[in-house]
């Protein structure tokens, strides 16, 4: 245990899929939390349901956090003072305190079966009383304990009210009565979440638990267990829940629900960590960088109100952010996905190009795509294509484009000029002709822009297709 008062704080993903966006949260919250107080950031492996964790979504957690710049202190990978991190390797020093607690007559085996607890627990629900275990096993004599049995191990709830102030829902009191003696040791041998997540806590020194709301219910049982033991109790930050905008549990129909998913949409992992900053938390601002949340975090300003995860919220923050970014990384990012050979040069104006149009680095490609491959016609572009007045502008852009030795932002003008006056049309109906037939879409980044990428040659040749 920590003998200096310095904050210590954990995240502790179970391996049992994606890093999602809900925990992603819980990570991000914890790290400014420890960041800010020049604290210890410490990972927790949380695998003790054997059935559903695995090393692959370990990994992936890992990658993650990592992807997403939140380094830890303590963990799986790097070790530290209070290692093992992984629960699955602290089997020994569970049973060491289950056997502590037995000692003390805090915990004592039941026998109970299935059969019965699920009789108990229909006779209840009848009787209109919240189900719990009704203590049958605290008094059973050891003579008469079943041999063939494989017992849980029950931790017995003494009678009180738990009290607790939470740094989000302030002060919160639990009646031990409403759920009872509870298990702590499987029938498996395998400590449950709310036993095992105590001895770590403690052990680890966890001077402030962050995390969301949905473990509210376990925290009074927890520190019965703290209290029992003699450990002291951490202090408490419950996190409100995050939902879609229609107010349903976040999910991939939302349009995602794991980091993992808006890696492969192509957001960046500033833009998520803006928007995981605004979700239960005012920072003041709309655009932070790390250094400014970890300036203006607060565990005091966390909201009670479910917080909403808006997809279209973080694409308005990604095309910031993408407008932000460094070009050179954004070409980094973006050119293996276009599997083209392609001047560095001449990608990175494409890319400078699509800022302030892409909103993700999907959109990025789907920019420059239809410049380096003949276009794909839209159905809106098609119908465009079809007008009468379509024709005429594209005859006099190929005349007026072949007067001119190359192409500049001066002559770019002057050609759209020359249209203009020879036409008599501007506008949407001056320019949507020309983005067509360069592009085959009806948006897309200026049409300056698309001129000087695609060169001389490249836009005559394009406009002579439809002549
Ligand atoms: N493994 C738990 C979870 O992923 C951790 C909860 C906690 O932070 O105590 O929900």
């Amino acid at each position: 245990m920590t003998t200096d008062n310095k904050i210590r704080v954990r995240f502790a993903p179970s391996p049992t899929g994606h890093l999602h966006i809900g925990n992603a949260r819980a990570a991000l919250f914890n790290w400014l939390f420890a960041r800010q107080k020049a604290g210890q950031f410490v990972l927790r492996i949380e695998d003790t349901d054997v059935e559903r964790s695995t090393k692959a979504f370990e990994q992936s957690i890992l990658e993650d956090l990592k992807w997403l710049g939140l380094d830890w202190d303590e963990g799986p990978d790097k070790g530290g003072p209070f290692g093992p991190y992984r629960q699955s390797e602290r089997f020994g020093i569970y049973k060491e305190y289950s056997d502590k607690l037995i000692t003390q007559g805090n915990a004592y085996p039941c026998y109970c079966t299935h059969e019965r607890l699920e009789e108990l627990r229909q006779r209840q629900i009848k009787a209109g009383w919240p189900p719990k275990y009704d203590g049958r096993c605290r008094t059973l004599p050891k003579n008469e304990r079943p041999k063939d049995i494989k017992p849980v191990l029950r931790f017995k709830s003494p009678e009180k009210t738990v009290t607790f102030e939470d740094k989000v829902h302030r002060k919160l009191l639990f009646d031990s009565n409403v759920f009872g003696d509870f298990i702590i040791v499987g029938s498996d041998d395998i400590a449950t979440y709310n036993f095992a997540v105590v001895i770590d806590d403690a052990l680890m020194g966890i001077t402030h638990v962050i995390r969301g709301e949905d473990h509210l219910s376990n925290t009074p049982r927890q520190i019965l267990i703290f209290e029992a033991l003699g450990f002291p109790v951490p202090e408490y930050a419950h996190m409100s829940l995050i939902f879609g905008p229609d107010r349903t549990p976040l999910s991939k129909r939302h349009g995602a629900a794991s980091i993992n998913d808006l890696k492969e949409s192509g957001f960046l992992p500033e833009a998520i960590l803006n928007h995981l900053c605004h979700l239960g938390f005012s920072p003041g601002k709309e655009f932070l960088f790390r250094e400014d949340a970890i300036k203006v975090f607060s565990l005091n300003k966390l909201s009670r109100s479910p917080a909403i995860f808006d997809i279209e919220r973080l694409k308005t923050f990604n095309r910031a952010y993408i407008e932000k970014a460094d070009t050179e990384r954004l070409v980094e990012l973006v050119g293996p996905h276009l599997q083209e050979s392609i001047s560095k040069e001449w990608l990175k104006n494409a890319v400078d190009a699509s800022k302030g149009e892409a909103m993700t680095l999907k959109q990025i490609s789907d920019i420059i795509l239809p410049l380096l491959a003949p276009p794909i016609f839209e159905k809106d572009a098609e119908k465009i294509l079809e007008e009468s007045y379509t024709k005429k502008i594209l005859g006099i852009l190929a005349e007026e484009i072949q007067k001119e030795p190359d192409l500049s932002s001066d002559t770019y003008n002057k050609i759209i000029s020359k249209i203009k006056q020879r036409t008599g049309e501007s506008g949407k109906r001056l320019f949507m002709p020309i983005r067509v037939a360069l592009t085959g879409r009806v948006t897309g980044i200026e049409l300056e822009k698309v001129f000087m990428l695609l060169g001389k040659k490249g836009v005559v040749d394009r406009v002579k297709k439809h002549l």
